[in-house]
């Protein structure tokens, strides 16, 4: 107990759906009792928390998000006491990146279940939400400079992944510290992510990008590209004029392989592919908006497709899309099949 009379929270599970969840279990539930430890200080003062929501639930965690008496919400994360504390010793080690590149900690709540078991929970400011999946090169060199402020304040993540990045706005959060390690010796990572937004490529012997699993977290995240263009997350080709831009080939994503009847090799998958892009890029280069050719993508994914058979005499028997309902208005149309650029 605290000068101040600090003595305990009452966390208020009143709200939230019977399902399964791991606060059950607390003594005295579905109003339980429970205070800070010793260990780590506390930073609200004593008051009841009304839990409003689940906001994960797992088999042995559970994430509920609460509004303290003066609307502040907080999210309570519980899982094993011991992952709590060791949790609780990751974030206490980061306190000077709390609030930027993690949550900001308010501390652990321990309590009691049914048969007398510890339980605990840690309680973290509320932000954002996970990141979805696609992301640009600007949200990736913003998240691999949160990750190196992690490094630098002396932990490994070891579980790094995109379900651990909350965003909110243009801004990001790393979390889940569970299984975090100490980083031996001090990183020595200063390159900014930030500052290299349209860098292709990186000199592996800069002293600027001496850490090892930085290095490997932004190749995985493919920060960059070494010259090569991703299409269709399966075709990697060298970067050119004829082919348009990473961001560009990423709003244009299509389907290859559209004949009901031809078994498609990668390798003809991989010249299909090459075609389309190579045929947006040329209705970019001749003026037409990309919003435009996103709304014909299907159509010129068709065009592509049908030129490419017919230079094989192939019959062309495309699935039951209709495409000429999809067809764009006549001026759209410069390209008959016969003209298609191609490589
Ligand atoms: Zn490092």
């Amino acid at each position: 107990m605290s000068s101040t009379g600090f003595t305990g929270f009452t966390l208020q599970f009143r709200d939230i759906p019977a399902v399964r969840h791991v606060a059950r279990r607390l003594h005295n539930f579905p109003d339980c009792d429970m205070g800070p430890g010793r260990k780590y200080k506390f930073h609200l003062r004593r008051q009841r928390i009304r839990i409003s929501e689940i906001l994960y639930s797992g088999k042995r965690t559970t994430v509920y998000l609460g509004r303290c008496t003066n609307g502040t919400e907080v999210v309570l994360k519980f899982t094993d006491p011991e992952d709590i504390l060791a949790e609780a010793g990751a974030y206490d080690v980061m306190a000077d990146i709390q609030g930027t590149a993690v949550p900001y900690i308010y501390g652990v709540l321990h309590g009691k279940d049914r048969k007398g078991g510890k339980m605990s929970c840690l309680v973290m400011e509320h932000f954002g939400t996970p990141l979805e999946r696609e992301f640009c090169t600007l949200t990736k060199a913003k998240i691999l400079d949160k990750l190196v402020a992690v490094h630098h304040a002396g932990l490994h993540h070891m579980d790094f992944a995109e379900r651990n990045v909350l965003v909110e706005g243009d801004d990001y959060r790393i979390i889940d510290f569970e299984s975090a390690e100490e980083h031996q010796t001090p990183c020595k990572w200063t390159y900014k992510f930030i500052h290299h937004v349209d860098d292709d490529d990186v000199d592996n012997e800069s002293a600027f990008v001496d850490c090892y699993v930085v290095k490997l977290w932004a190749e995985q995240m493919e920060f960059w590209d070494h010259g090569r263009l991703g299409l269709c997350h399966v075709v990697f080709v060298p970067k050119s004029d004829k082919l348009p831009s990473q961001s560009v080939v990423d709003a244009m994503e299509t389907f290859i392989g559209l004949n009901m009847k031809t078994v498609y090799y990668p390798k003809e998958t991989k010249k299909i592919t090459v075609r389309y892009f190579v045929e947006v890029q040329r209705r970019l280069k001749s003026g037409q908006p990309l919003e435009e050719l996103q709304e014909q993508r299907d159509w010129i994914t068709y065009l592509v497709h049908k030129q490419w058979h017919e230079e094989r005499n192939e019959e062309f028997e495309p699935p039951s899309m209709d495409f000429k309902n999809r067809r764009p208005p006549t001026s759209y149309i410069l390209s008959a099949p016969s003209k298609l650029a191609c490589c």
